[in-house]
């Protein structure tokens, strides 16, 4: 491993640094070295820890140890010149930490590409480039008489007006290398690393903006410098890209960077592309599809400053730009901004801190915010700017209510739907059918003794499907033979009931005979390339019929389909998840919106078993902030979040009981911490089994803390975490501290 080696002795100031490490542990560590001033905060150092040496991050400075002296173990070495976390940085981390009660080390870890976590230097290798310097630019021609290649390299740098990297070199001769070398020598040639693929070009921004793009704009213009966070509301193609285009646009102009937090799934080349012909720039990209090696560049590229504008998926909220000046979040309500694994943030928040300490503006993009975002607009404490119409003048669709207890239906779908889509077919218009499940048949049972097939590893059903003819455990994944006959009474009547993406198909291509039918869903579409390529073959007309997951609800417009319809929205009704209703109308009208345009703005078709509920009156008017603030009046009533807090402790274990046993200690504990009134407003739950009570053979269950102030409540955590922390760990296992859940499964 490279690194500064310290000095043994110094007369600077010798002192103690905390350090972090990647593990499950709330505190730092404590290490002595001769000069604090050679390890500032920030920096990468390499620490005896156990019986290995291992990378770990000075968080910071003290004077002084809790630990005995003797105890106190030197750092060993120092990994960078300067910091690799900047301090701002590094107080968004902290700030992540304890409102998360994740440890520092997790949440620093997690976004750091692999060649910064295991030591290695920070610059990645960047291919070379070369230009002549002053020297070389005012040469003589005639000096290179005798040298014909150095001539002809040094006439390709003149001529060309950027950096040249080695392709173009070659043309030179052959003995272009030897000839380069030496011209680098005499200090005619400059080396640098080619940053940069592709050059700068021309912008191509939008002249003529609407009158609500120019109005936002402006709110957006007169906010740069200092902290302001906005709500941009508008549907799929309201020209909120545009807004932010041309924001970023003035952040360039003054210097600063730009990020924009894209949802998982949304990060598509297309995005990019129509950044960098926008802005006429380079744009970096951060997110699990690529590798290492390009992770790195990006970590560097923002850490440097070159990388002007990055897009990426909710870690790159923790990258290290040297010059952060505008964050941009689209589709702000999505729920994989929020981290359900290890380090769990929610990417909005810790934009949102970002953004407060660092002076700048940021921008949330939707049609439907999260119901946290609306009620931050009531307050005040969010800025809301509407684009209430489609830049291109779209209609809305109109949307219909179809009755499922009055109509027929073939395996769930109506025969009003079947007959819509038939006129669609046969107009050559598209149909989009939407079902928020996967698979062929999500029960299987015998109607003799009532079994139904469950998978051993955990507490839910396993799932039929088509393509193999196999059953499906979604959450542990195994799969397991299907036979036609109940292993518990021998009958054959066994059963399929409800239905998945792949029965939806099949049930339309049997009552659509001749339709062309694609189905999109995690199943048959794994990459962005592949959602890509499908979504060309819709755009060129061929296909009928779509049936899809939320995978359709993101990221594209389907300008020929003009029949949505919606199949299993009712397990919006029954979830006991407090969010379910609110995701299920953010989808579907996520997914409505997606479709048509002016001349073809098409129908809206909901399956339901529940006409009358007020929240379809207010899809039906594509009035969104009606069910906001319907939803939001009953969330006031059963004080739930955003009206409260939420914690949710959970645990596990292989040993049934065990998790029972840990979270009767934490209640336990979170009593006697709630005994005075230290911390007012904050209750403790009962124990409950989770709604999945086993997962890959772990018993779960959880435990929720709630607080009327989150402050307080954070105290609280804090101080309780602390307690946990000191309970002996059995060894199989495991709990974690949920802070602003979004899933309850
Ligand atoms: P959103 O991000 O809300 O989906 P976009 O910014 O992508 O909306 O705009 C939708 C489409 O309308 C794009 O093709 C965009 O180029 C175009 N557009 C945006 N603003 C305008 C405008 N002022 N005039 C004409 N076309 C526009
Ligand atoms: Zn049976
Ligand atoms: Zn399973």
């Amino acid at each position: 491993m490279h690194g500064i080696l310290l000095r043994k002795s110094g007369n600077r100031l010798s002192g103690i640094v905390r350090v972090a490490v990647p593990i499950r542990h709330m505190s730092l560590f404590d290490y002595k070295c001769n000069s604090l001033a050679e390890v500032p905060v920030g920096s990468r150092v390499i620490i005896p820890f156990d019986k290995q040496s291992r990378v770990g991050i000075v968080v910071e400075h003290a004077q002084e140890s809790h630990l005995p002296k003797e105890k106190i173990r030197a750092i060993q070495s120092v990994l960078d010149d300067e910091p690799a976390i900047s301090t701002n940085l590094l107080r968004t981390v902290r700030w992540t930490s304890e409102y998360y009660q994740q440890p520092i080390g997790e949440i620093l870890w997690s976004a750091l590409p692999q060649a910064i976590r295991y030591g290695r230097p920070m610059q990645p290798k960047f291919e070379m480039g070369y230009r002549l310097s002053d020297l070389g630019l005012n040469i003589n021609p005639v000096e290179f008489s005798h040298a014909r290649v150095q001539r002809a390299i040094v006439e390709l740098l003149k001529a060309s007006k950027d950096i040249v990297g080695k392709d173009q070199l070659k043309m030179a001769g052959s003995s272009w290398r030897s000839a380069l070398r030496q011209l680098i020598a005499k200090h005619w040639v400059l080396a640098e690393p080619l940053v940069h693929h592709g050059h700068r070009c021309e912008m191509n921004l939008i002249q003529d903006l609407t009158f609500a793009q120019i109005a936002a704009l402006d709110r957006i213009l007169s906010s740069l410098n200092h902290y302001q966070s906005f709500l941009i509301q508008g549907v799929t193609g309201s020209g909120k890209t545009e807004v932010y285009l041309q924001a970023i646009c003035k952040v360039l102009e003054s210097g600063g960077q730009a990020l924009m937090l894209v949802p998982e799934i949304g990060l598509t080349p297309q995005l990019e592309q129509r950044v960098r012909h926008a802005l006429g720039i380079p744009v970096s990209s951060y997110h699990s599809g690529l590798t290492d090696a390009q992770r790195h560049r990006t970590w560097w590229l923002a850490r440097s400053g070159q990388a002007q504008v990055v897009i990426g998926t909710r870690s790159a909220v923790f990258l290290p730009f040297k010059a952060l000046a505008m964050i941009v979040i689209d589709e702000e309500h999505d729920t994989s901004f929020k981290q359900q694994e290890r380090a769990r943030y929610h990417a909005r928040a810790v934009s949102i801190y970002r953004a407060a300490i660092g002076n700048f503006p940021i921008l949330c993009g939707t049609a439907t915010p999260s119901l946290e975002t609306v009620h931050a607009a009531r307050s005040g404490r969010v800025e809301t700017l509407e684009l209430p119409q489609r830049a291109t003048n779209v209609e809305m669709p109109a949307v219909k209510l179809i009755d499922l207890s009055r109509s027929a239906a073939y395996n769930g779908i109506a025969v009003t739907m079947l007959n819509e889509i038939n006129n669609r077919i046969e107009r050559g218009e598209q149909s989009l059918i939407f079902i928020n499940r996967r698979g062929y048949a999500p029960v299987i049972i015998c109607y003799d003794c009532k079994w139904v097939a469950k998978c051993n590893n955990c507490d839910a059903n396993l799932i039929f499907h088509a393509s193999d003819n196999r059953l499906h455990c979604h959450h542990c994944l195994i799969r397991a033979e299907f036979v036609q006959k109940c292993p518990n009474c021998k009958s054959h009547h066994v059963e399929l009931l409800q239905q998945g993406t792949q029965r939806v198909e099949q049930t339309l291509q049997n009552r659509l005979p001749g339709a062309r039918i694609m189905r999109i869903d995690r199943d048959t579409t794994h990459s962005y390339a592949e959602f890509e390529h499908k979504f060309k073959r819709i755009q060129k007309g061929e296909v009928d019929v779509l049936v899809g997951t939320q995978m359709l609800s993101k990221g594209h417009h389907f300008p020929n389909v003009t029949l949505v319809g919606v199949l299993n929205v009712d397990q919006g009704f029954y979830s006991i998840d407090f969010r379910a209703m609110e995701q299920m109308v953010q989808q579907v009208l996520q997914v409505a919106g997606r479709a048509g345009r002016v001349e073809k703005p098409g129908d809206v078709f909901i399956q339901t078993s529940h006409p009358e509920s007020k929240f379809f009156d207010c899809i039906r008017n594509h009035d969104y902030l009606a069910f906001a603030a319907l939803e939001l009046k009953n969330r006031e009533e059963a004080k739930q979040p955003p009206y409260s807090n939420y914690a949710l402790l959970r645990a596990n274990s292989m040993q049934h009981g065990e998790e029972i046993v840990f979270l009767k200690k934490a209640h336990r504990s979170a009593l006697s911490l709630l005994g005075g009134d230290a911390y007012q407003g904050v209750e403790v739950f009962d124990i409950v089994q989770s709604p999945i009570q086993k997962i890959s053979n772990r018993y779960r269950a959880q435990l929720l803390t709630t607080g009327e102030n989150s402050v307080v409540l954070r105290q609280f955590l804090g101080d309780w975490m602390a307690k946990l922390d000191k309970l002996p760990k059995k060894g199989k296992l495991r709990w974690s501290l949920d802070v602003d859940p979004v899933d309850f499964s």
